[in-house]
């Protein structure tokens, strides 16, 4: 899939991150995020204190990294980067912890993913910059209280919800990613080709962006097959048609919707008579993980209205009939 960061090559990661913004003025769109975030920034800045602990969530490939990055530019400190998955024990964190210097920012990718113990050894550091840990094992097991440099933790998350009550209350700052516009989308794209140093005309650029499900790594990952299209077919013009032309090479529909968008849609429609249809049944037809689904493929689809979640299950809209030429039954959900 074009949005898992798990299939990223190098080669891709490093394209990823040449083209990630540096800083506020440069990132585009989300402008209550931003907003906020500016004024916070500027305000810690000046008291030459840590910035409060930031939480940022949304769908993958909305900007949480690079905002992540943007914010410890902007506060003039280092970066330490690691995910929830990665710290299994209680040490792993505490080593990572003394090594930062004043003001610091840890940016913990997939924090849901903490286990318990880690959690745990978490809520010191963050209410108190301080380190309870125990060294040791059974009667010669101490523990030990360490001071901690103020920090500031930036967490990412793709759903607020399975965060536990505890640590989202720790959390000074929160912000929701929302999907961008198709002119927010094209802004993007322009200021990526540019950095590529490839041609693109105005119509090219929205009509990929038009086309990239709401996402910019969706629409900087387009753009570079895109320019493998148009190199080998049209002297390297990225132009309406030449967009157009490579997006059904690569199955994206004229609604911008890939194949797992309507895979997930034609089982609701077809297997499931248009739901309701729970989530397990639904990933058990389309052979994909539930958290795929809730994370990646149905946000962005109840967003644009092909699909509702309802207390019952999913159901598919009178759009995502319409998008398939199929008539839409009179119980259908609006
Ligand atoms: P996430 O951490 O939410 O999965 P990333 O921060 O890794 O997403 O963003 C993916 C890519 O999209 C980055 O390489 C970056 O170039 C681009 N990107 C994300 N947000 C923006 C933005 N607001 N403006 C410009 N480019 C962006």
């Amino acid at each position: 899939r074009l949005i898992a960061p798990a299939a990223q090559s190098v080669a891709e990661e490093q394209i990823e991150r040449a083209l990630r913004p540096k800083n506020l003025s440069e990132y585009v769109g989300q402008e209550k995020a931003r907003g906020q975030l500016g004024i916070f920034i500027e305000a810690a800045r000046k008291r030459r204190e840590s910035l409060d602990h930031v939480l940022l969530f949304g769908p993958p490939g909305l900007g949480k990294t690079t905002l992540a990055h943007i914010i410890a530019r902007e506060m003039g400190v280092n970066m330490r980067h690691t995910s929830g998955p990665v710290l299994e024990r209680a040490g792993d964190l505490a080593a990572l912890l003394t090594n930062l210097e004043p003001n610091d920012v840890l940016f913990i990718d997939e924090i849901h993913r903490l286990s318990p113990v880690v959690e745990e050894i978490l809520y010191p550091a963050l209410e108190d910059f301080q380190l309870d840990i125990m060294i040791g094992e059974g009667p010669a097991a101490r523990s030990v209280k360490l001071d901690l440099p103020p920090f500031t933790l930036v967490g990412a998350t793709t759903r607020a919800g399975m965060l536990t009550n505890p640590l989202r209350d720790r959390f000074g700052i929160v912000a929701r990613l929302e999907f961008y516009t198709p002119e927010e989308l094209s802004r993007i794209v322009a200021r990526s080709a540019h950095l590529l140093e490839m041609t693109i005309v105005d119509d090219g650029a929205f009509e990929i962006a038009r086309r990239s499900r709401g996402t910019p790594r969706i629409a900087n990952r387009l753009l570079r097959r895109v320019r493998d299209y148009a190199e080998v077919r049209a002297d390297g013009i990225v132009s309406r048609s030449v967009a157009d032309a490579a997006l059904v090479m690569l199955d994206v529909d004229s609604a911008g919707l890939d194949v797992m968008d309507r895979k997930l849609l034609a089982a609701v429609l077809e297997k499931f008579d248009g739901g309701p249809v729970g989530l397990d049944n639904l990933a058990a037809a389309i052979g994909e993980e539930r958290d795929t689904i809730e994370d990646v493929l149905e946000p962005y689809l109840i967003q644009q209205g092909y699909l509702q979640r309802t207390p019952r299950g999913r159901m598919a809209t009178a759009m995502a009939y319409r998008h398939f030429g199929l008539a839409a039954p009179g119980k259908t959900a609006a």
